[in-house]
C-alpha cells in the first residue's frame, strides 16, 4: 500500500531521496510467514517507516542530503533502526531533508525541493521536511525524524501531523550523523497523538553504545492517553504570544486554552525571560559542535573524495565541492567561535546563557505541569521566500529552540488549519515526563 501511495503522489510531494523496495519487500515476506505460523509479534508489526536520511541504516545509502556522502552505505544500523526491526515494522526508504539537518524548510537538501502535501507552493518545514511530508500525504504511517532546534516540531506543524522531540537522552543518538550533538535528538513523527506514543516506546530507552543515553526507566506511555486533563496547570509564556507571532497562529492557541480549560484544566500567563537570547546562544553552540562533528568529512574516510595534489588539497576540494552553502557558512560561523581569543566572548557566553534559559524551564516547572504555545510563529511559507536570507530563515525556530538549549521534550500537534493550512501547538513538558506531555495532546484527537 506504501508504495501504491508513492507512486501516486511522490512526484508531487517528492519526500524520499532512496526507496528500499527490494529490502522492504523481503522483510514484508519475512513477516507474512511469521504471520501464519506465529501470528503478530512487535507492536508495530508490518507498519510501513520512512527514516530521516541522517540515520544510519545498514547497506541503505545515507546521504545526510549531502553531495559529499552521495555513495555512503552504512555498515551498521542506528540503535533505532536496530529497535523499529525488533518492533518489525517495515522501513520503506530515506527521507529528504536539510542538508546535515541544517534549515527549516528542507530547501537546503543537495539532492531535492520537498513540497508541503497541503499547498505544493509551501515548504513542508525543516530539518525533517520528508518525514513530516511523508506522513501527512499517507505515504508511510510514522516516520523518524531529528530536532536539534525544532526539525521535529516545525515540519510536524507545517504539515499537520503530530512531531515529538524527546527529552535529551531519552532515545539512543548512536548511528544518528551528529550536527550539535549536545541538543540533536531523535523523535517520531505521526498521525496521532497514540502512534507516538506507540513509536516512542519502542524507540526509547538506555542504550550503552551512546555516552549521553539517559539510564532511566521507560514508562507505559499509553495508560497516559487517558483524555483526563483535569487539574492540570498549564503556563503560557508570554514571549510565545507576542511579536512575530502571526494573529490568526495566536488566534488558534487561544481557541486550543479554551478547550483544555473546559476539560478542567487551568492555565496562567508565566514569562521565561531570557528566550529571548535564545537564538543568538542556538546559532554559536550549534555551529561550534557542527564545526568539529562535520571535520570528519575529509574525503578519506567516508563519502564522495574529490582528489587533489596533496592531502590538505584533497580535503579542500572534496569539502569545497561535497558541502553546500548553508552547511558551510555554519562551519566557518562555529570555527570563529571556537578560535583562540574568541572562545571567551562567544562560545563560553553563550554557554551561560543557555543555563539561564534552563533556569527560565526549572522556575516554571516548579509550579506548572506543561508549558503550551505556537510550534512556529506562521504557517508553511511559500517556497522561495526566506532562502536567500539566513536570518529570517533562523527566525522560524525561535519558539522551539529554547526547548532543545534545556533538552526537555515537547510535541507538536495540529490544532486546525488557518487558510487551509495547519497551525502547530506545542506543548513542552518536564524532563522524562513525556507522559504528560501525551497526555495533554491526546486532548486535541
Ligand atoms: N533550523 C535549525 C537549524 O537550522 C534547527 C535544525 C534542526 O533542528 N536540525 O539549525
Amino acid at each position: 500500500q506504501s508504495y501504491k501511495t508513492i507512486n501516486e503522489v511522490e512526484t508531487k510531494v517528492d519526500s524520499f531521496l532512496y526507496l528500499a523496495e527490494e529490502e522492504a519487500r523481503k522483510k514484508a515476506k519475512e513477516l507474512d510467514d511469521f504471520l501464519s505460523s506465529d501470528g503478530i509479534k512487535g507492536n508495530l508489526f508490518g507498519i510501513p517507516v520512512g527514516i530521516k536520511d541522517n540515520i544510519v541504516t545498514k547497506g541503505i545509502r545515507t546521504t545526510c542530503a549531502s553531495k559529499l556522502l552521495e555513495n555512503f552505505e552504512p555498515v551498521h544500523n542506528a540503535t533505532v533502526v536496530e529497535k523499529l526491526k525488533v518492533a518489525n515494522s517495515v522501513t520503506i526508504g530515506k527521507l529528504n531533508m536539510d542538508e546535515f539537518a541544517m534549515g527549516s524548510s528542507t530547501e537546503n537538501s543537495g539532492y531535492k525541493l520537498t513540497r508541503n502535501p497541503w499547498d505544493t507552493e509551501r515548504v513542508p518545514g525543516g530539518s525533517s521536511g520528508g518525514s513530516a511530508a511523508s506522513v501527512a500525504a499517507g505515504e508511510v504511517l510514522f516516520s523518524l525524524g531529528s530536532d536539534t532546534g525544532g526539525s521535529i516540531r516545525e515540519p510536524a506543524a507545517f504539515c499537520g501531523v503530530v512531531g515529538l522531540k524527546p527529552t535529551y537522552g531519552l532515545v539512543s543518538r548512536f548511528g544518528l550523523v551528529a550536527f550539535a550533538s549536545s541538543l540533536d535528538q531523535i523523535g517520531p513523527i505521526t498521525r496521532t497523538v497514540e502512534d507516538n506514543a506507540f513509536v516512542l516506546q519502542a524507540i526509547a530507552g538506555y542504550d550503552k553504545l551512546d555516552s549521553t543515553s539517559a539510564n532511566v526507566e521507560v514508562p507505559d506511555y499509553q495508560s497516559s492517553l487517558t483524555g483526563d486533563v483535569k487539574g492540570l496547570k498549564i503556563a503560557v509564556p508570554k514571549e510565545y504570544l507576542s511579536e512575530g507571532v502571526s494573529e490568526e497562529v495566536r488566534e488558534h492557541i487561544q481557541a486550543a486554552l479554551k478547550k483544555l480549560e473546559d476539560l478542567g484544566a487551568t492555565w496562567e500567563e508565566v514569562s521565561l525571560p531570557h528566550s529571548k537570547y535564545a537564538i543568538a546562544a542556538y546559532y554559536i553552540l550549534a555551529s561550534s559542535e557542527a564545526s568539529a562533528n562535520l571535520a570528519r568529512f575529509d574525503g578519506i574516510r567516508y563519502g564522495v573524495r574529490v582528489e587533489g595534489d596533496n592531502l590538505i588539497d584533497t580535503y579542500k576540494k572534496t569539502r569545497s565541492q561535497g558541502f553546500g552553502n548553508e552547511v558551510k557558512r555554519r562551519i566557518m560561523l562555529g570555527t570563529f567561535a571556537l578560535s583562540s581569543g574568541y572562545y571567551d566572548a562567544y562560545y563560553k557566553k553563550a554557554q551561560q546563557v543557555r543555563t539561564l534559559i534552563k533556569k527560565d524551564f526549572d522556575d516554571v516547572f516548579q509550579k506548572y505541569d506543561v508549558i503550551i504555545g505556537p510550534t512556529a510563529p506562521t504557517t508553511a511559507f511559500k517556497i522561495g521566500e526566506k532562502v536567500d536570507d539566513p536570518l529570517t530563515m533562523y527566525a522560524t525556530d525561535v519558539l522551539t529552540i529554547p526547548v532543545n538549549l534545556a533538552g526537555v521534550p515537547a510535541i507538536s500537534v495540529p490544532a486546525g488549519l488557518a487558510n487551509g493550512l495547519p497551525v502547530g501547538l506545542q506543548i513542552i513538558g518536564n524532563y522524562f515526563d513525556e507522559s504528560t506531555v501525551f497526555r495533554v495532546a491526546h486532548a486535541f484527537e
